[in-house]
C-alpha cells in the first residue's frame, strides 16, 4: 500500500516519524507523503525525518496556544484546528492524492493536540478525497489519570465516526516495568511501527512481477473496510543463513525440512501472532474480518502452511472473511507473520478507559460546581465584618 501520512500532536508526530524509520531500515516505501501537525513549536522540531517544510505550527496566533501547546484541553486542540485549516489544507493541497491508497492519521488520543485538532484534520480530508482516511490512535495508560482517559473517551468517539478504520494501540497493555517513560515511549513506538509498517506495507509493489500470493493493497483496504477499531499481532522468527548457496531455512539442520514441518511452523507463527500482546488486546472472536501479511523470503512461506494458519485464524476469529497473502522480501533474514483484526468489538481497556472518563467527567463538574463558593468562604471572615478594598 501507499500512503499520505499525517502525525498530528507530539505522539502522533513521533509515530509517523519511527514509521518513516523503520521503513528506510527495511527498504520498505510505504509513506511516500508525511507532514506533522502540532500546536506546541518545541515539539514540531523533535522528528527527524520529517522535511521542514512538511511541519505545520498551529495556534500560534491563539491566546491560549501561541506557540506552546494546548495544555492537555483538546477543545482547544480542536479549535485552533479549525481556525488555521486552510493553513493545514494549503500543506496538504502539494500532496498528489492519486499516488497514494489511502491517507493515515496518528495521534496520541490522551493529550490536547491530537485527540482534538486530528479528528478536525480528518473531517477534512474526508470532504477533500475519496481514498480512505485511516486513524491510528494512542489510548493513554490508565496511570495517566482522568483527565487523559475523558481526552481519549470523548476523542475516540470522534475518529472512529470519521475515518475508515481505527488502529488502536494500547500504552497500559505495552508498558514494562523498570524503564522511564521517554524508554517507554521508544520501544513502545518501535513496536508499534513495525505492526503497522509491516502489515500496510504490503502490496506497495503494483506490478504482479511479485507472483499470485503476494498480498494486494485491495486486500488490506477491504478488511478495513467495515470501519470500527481495529487491533494487530505479530511475530517473527529469525532465518538460518543460506548454506552453501541453498536457501534459507528455519533452522540450521543439514536435512532439509519436510513440507510438513515448514507448514506447521507458518500457522505456528500466526498462532503466536495472535496470541501475543496485540496492538489493543481485545476478544479475538469479536473480529469482524482478519488478514494475514507473511513478510519474508517467499522460498520459506509454505503454501500449505499458510492456507491452514488461514483456516486457524477463520475459526479463532469466528468470521468466514480471513485473507492471507505473502509480502515477498528475498533478502530479508526474518520471516514476519502480521494479522490485523478488524472490527474487534470486544476490548476490555477502551471500557475500562470509558467509565475512568466518566468518574473524571462527574469530579470536574463538582468542582466546577463549588469552586466559587468555596473561594467565597476562603476569602470571607466568619462572621463576615470585612469589606473588599475596592
Ligand atoms: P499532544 O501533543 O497534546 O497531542 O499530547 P502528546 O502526544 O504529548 O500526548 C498524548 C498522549 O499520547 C499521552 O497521554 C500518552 O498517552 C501518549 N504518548 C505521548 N508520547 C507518546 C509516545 O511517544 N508513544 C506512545 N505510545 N504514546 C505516547
Amino acid at each position: 500500500m501507499k500512503l499520505a501520512t499525517i502525525g498530528v500532536g507530539n505522539a502522533g508526530s513521533k509515530l509517523i516519524d519511527r514509521m518513516i524509520e523503520f521503513e528506510v531500515e527495511t527498504g520498505r516505501n510505504l509513506c511516500r507523503h508525511a507532514l506533522v501537525i502540532n500546536t506546541a513549536r518545541t515539539d514540531l522540531a523533535k522528528p527527524q525525518n520529517i522535511p521542514e517544510d512538511r511541519r505545520v505550527l498551529i495556534g500560534d496566533t491563539h491566546h491560549k496556544a501561541r506557540g506552546h501547546g494546548v495544555g492537555g484541553d483538546a477543545e482547544i486542540g480542536a479549535e485552533v484546528a479549525r481556525t488555521d485549516i486552510d493553513e493545514i489544507r494549503r500543506v496538504f493541497d502539494d500532496v498528489e492524492i492519486h499516488e497514494v491508497d489511502a491517507v493515515l492519521v496518528a495521534a496520541g488520543l490522551g493529550g490536547g493536540t491530537g485527540s482534538g485538532a486530528a479528528p478536525v484534520v480528518i473531517e477534512e480530508i474526508q470532504k477533500m478525497y475519496d481514498e480512505p482516511v485511516y486513524g491510528l490512535g494512542v489510548l493513554p495508560g490508565k496511570y495517566e489519570g482522568g483527565r487523559p482517559a475523558l481526552n481519549a473517551a470523548r476523542s475516540l468517539q470522534s475518529f472512529v465516526t470519521k475515518v475508515d478504520n481505527f488502529i488502536a494501540f494500547d500504552n497500559d497493555a505495552w508498558r514494562s516495568r523498570g524503564q522511564t517513560i521517554e524508554q517507554g515511549y521508544e520501544e513502545m513506538n518501535e513496536e508499534l511501527a513495525t505492526r503497522i509498517v509491516t502489515l500496510l506495507a504490503a502490496g506497495e509493489v503494483d506490478e504482479s512481477e511479485v507472483g499470485e500470493n503476494a498480498m494486494d493493497s485491495s486486500d488490506i483496504m477491504r478488511t478495513l473496510e467495515v470501519g470500527g477499531v481495529s487491533s494487530i499481532g505479530y511475530a517473527s522468527t529469525e532465518l538460518a543463513p543460506a548454506k552453501q548457496g541453498l536457501l534459507s531455512k528455519f533452522n540450521e539442520s543439514d536435512q532439509p525440512e519436510s513440507e510438513s514441518t515448514d507448514a506447521a511452523k507458518i500457522k505456528g507463527l500466526v498462532r503466536r501472532a495472535v496470541n501475543s500482546r496485540l496492538t489493543v488486546p481485545c476478544e479475538i472472536s469479536s473480529a469482524d474480518r482478519a488478514l494475514i501479511v507473511f513478510a519474508g523470503p517467499p522460498e520459506v512461506i509454505s503454501r500449505k502452511g499458510v492456507e491452514s494458519a488461514r483456516e486457524w485464524l477463520e475459526n479463532a476469529a469466528d468470521t468466514v472473511d480471513v485473507l492471507a497473502g505473502d509480502d515477498p522480501r528475498p533478502d530479508s533474514s526474518t520471516l514476519a507473520a502480521v494479522v490485523l483484526l478488524s472490527n474487534v468489538t470486544e476490548t476490555p481497556r477502551i471500557d475500562e478507559i470509558q467509565s475512568q472518563a466518566v468518574d473524571a467527567q462527574n469530579k470536574i463538574r463538582e468542582q466546577d460546581a463549588v469552586r466559587e463558593e468555596e473561594i467565597q468562604s476562603l476569602i470571607t471572615d466568619d462572621d463576615d465584618d470585612l469589606d473588599p478594598i475596592v
